[in-house]
C-alpha cells in the first residue's frame, strides 16, 4: 500500500506520520477452494493531536463485502 495522507477522524487534519504497523490476517473463503489467509501489514497513523488511527484499506473492505455476500447466498 502506498503512503498517503490520512485525515484524522478527530480533528480533521491530514497526517502522514506513521505510528506503527500491525500484521492483520484476512481470511478469504472462496467456494470450492481451500481457505486462504491473506497477511496484510496494516499501517497506523498518528495525528499531532494524539489520535491514532488505521489507514483506510479498500483491500480489506472488498474481502469483507465478498464474505458477507457469500454468507447471504448460503
Ligand atoms: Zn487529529
Amino acid at each position: 500500500m502506498p503512503m498517503a495522507p490520512h485525515t484524522c477522524p478527530r480533528c480533521g487534519e491530514e497526517t502522514e506520520k506513521v505510528h506503527d504497523y500491525r500484521i492483520q490476517s484476512v481470511r478469504h473463503l472462496k467456494m470450492a477452494e481451500r481457505p486462504t489467509v491473506l497477511q496484510y501489514r496494516k499501517r497506523r497513523y498518528v495525528c499531532p493531536c494524539g489520535k491514532r488511527f488505521a489507514e483506510r484499506n479498500p483491500f480489506v473492505d472488498r474481502y469483507q463485502r465478498f464474505s458477507k455476500e457469500w454468507d447471504e447466498q448460503s
